[in-house]
């Protein structure tokens, strides 16, 4: 940066600064006299002062880099550097002159003697704060909100909206060894929609999504809250009951086979109503089992069932007591 000349020397008009709207120009014109007003370049970095100061823009334009991303303009009339000031922290701001742009630099103890002795700047001063704190808060808030959105995005199916493989991996081997701890049964019921391939091929795979969507519906409906319905790939879905010992889940099963097939897939009545029936396999975790072995036991039910016909329900024989 170049130095210009004082504020007092330059053609600026003090009543132009936000920080001085309303406040006692007269002193605080006397005040910025002897402060150096700069000639910064384009595209010219603003380095960090060794000791807190304000910078204010008389011409020209900054661009004020929080560090994550986000910038924000500063334009004629408008400062940064207010919160180091106050608080004597070092400015973790990154400043760039995005035009030719002339600055008035004003340190610390001049800005305090303006808050001070300036009727009206430090009026200015708080309302500036305030709006930037409530800037920053907002801006947090979207931050979360879009985490969050991404988080779900990358645990849930976009088809079905169930779980999906990432979030399995992630919770069925907690889910296991939290049961072997507490010795409580755990019950898995794998599905798997019956002549899918048929299904499509006659309705067309748009049908065939939403006869998936009507699937999950099924299961997400018929659940209570601890238990989870999880899309495991294609057309196989899955669902994870805790606390539950095989008798019961085997209930589950065939409550979930009933309501599939009586799902209604096309709401258009001038069709014959297509319906989807499924195949289920039910395992429950045997003493030392893992979560592949759970899964292996529940498949080699649900392959038992594809062989009695389907729709139906096999539940896998209880491995004997070690
Ligand atoms: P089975 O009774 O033996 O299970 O017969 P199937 O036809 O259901 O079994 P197969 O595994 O041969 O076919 C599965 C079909 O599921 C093939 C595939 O196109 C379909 N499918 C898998 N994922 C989707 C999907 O996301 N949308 C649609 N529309 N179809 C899917
Ligand atoms: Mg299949
Ligand atoms: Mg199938």
């Amino acid at each position: 940066m170049k130095l210009l000349s004082t504020f007092a020397a330059s053609s600026h008009d003090p009543a132009a600064l936000q920080l001085l709207r309303d406040a006692d120009i007269a002193r605080a014109g006397a005040l910025l006299a002897p402060c150096p007003v700069m000639l910064a370049a384009p595209g010219e970095i603003i380095s960090a002062p060794a000791s807190p100061r304000l910078v204010i823009v008389l011409r020209g334009a900054l661009a004020d880099a929080t560090g994550d991303g986000a910038t924000t303009r500063i334009l004629p009339g408008e400062s940064a550097g207010e919160q180091s000031v106050l608080d004597g922290e070092a400015d973790l701001s990154g400043l760039t002159a995005l035009e030719e742009s002339e600055l008035l630099l004003v340190d610390a103890d001049l800005a305090w003697r303006l808050i001070e002795e300036a009727d009206g700047v430090a009026r200015n001063l708080l309302r500036l704060l305030s709006f930037r704190i409530r800037a920053a808060s907002m801006q947090l808030r979207r931050r979360q909100k879009l985490g969050e959105f991404y988080r779900q995005l990358s645990l849930n199916d976009g088809l079905t909206g169930l779980y999906n493989r990432a979030w399995l991996n992630d919770v069925l081997p907690r889910l296991v060894s939290s049961a072997h701890a507490t010795r409580a049964p755990l019950s898995l019921v794998m599905l798997d929609i019956d002549h899918f391939k048929k299904f499509n091929d006659r309705h067309g795979h748009q049908q065939g999504d939403s006869a998936l969507r009507i699937a999950a519906h099924v299961l997400a409906g018929a659940l209570r809250p601890s238990d989870f319905a999880v899309r495991y790939g294609g057309e196989e879905l899955m669902v994870i009951l805790p606390d539950t010992p095989g008798p019961v889940a085997a209930g589950v099963a065939e409550r979930l086979c009933e309501r599939m097939r009586e799902a209604v897939v096309f709401d258009d009545m001038r069709q014959p109503l297509p319906h989807i029936t499924a195949s289920f396999g039910v395992a429950s975790l045997a003493d030392a089992q893992d979560d592949h072995g759970l899964i292996a036991v529940a498949d080699g039910a649900l392959y038992r069932a594809k062989e009695a016909g389907r729709n139906r329900v096999v539940v896998a024989a209880q491995a004997a007591p070690a």
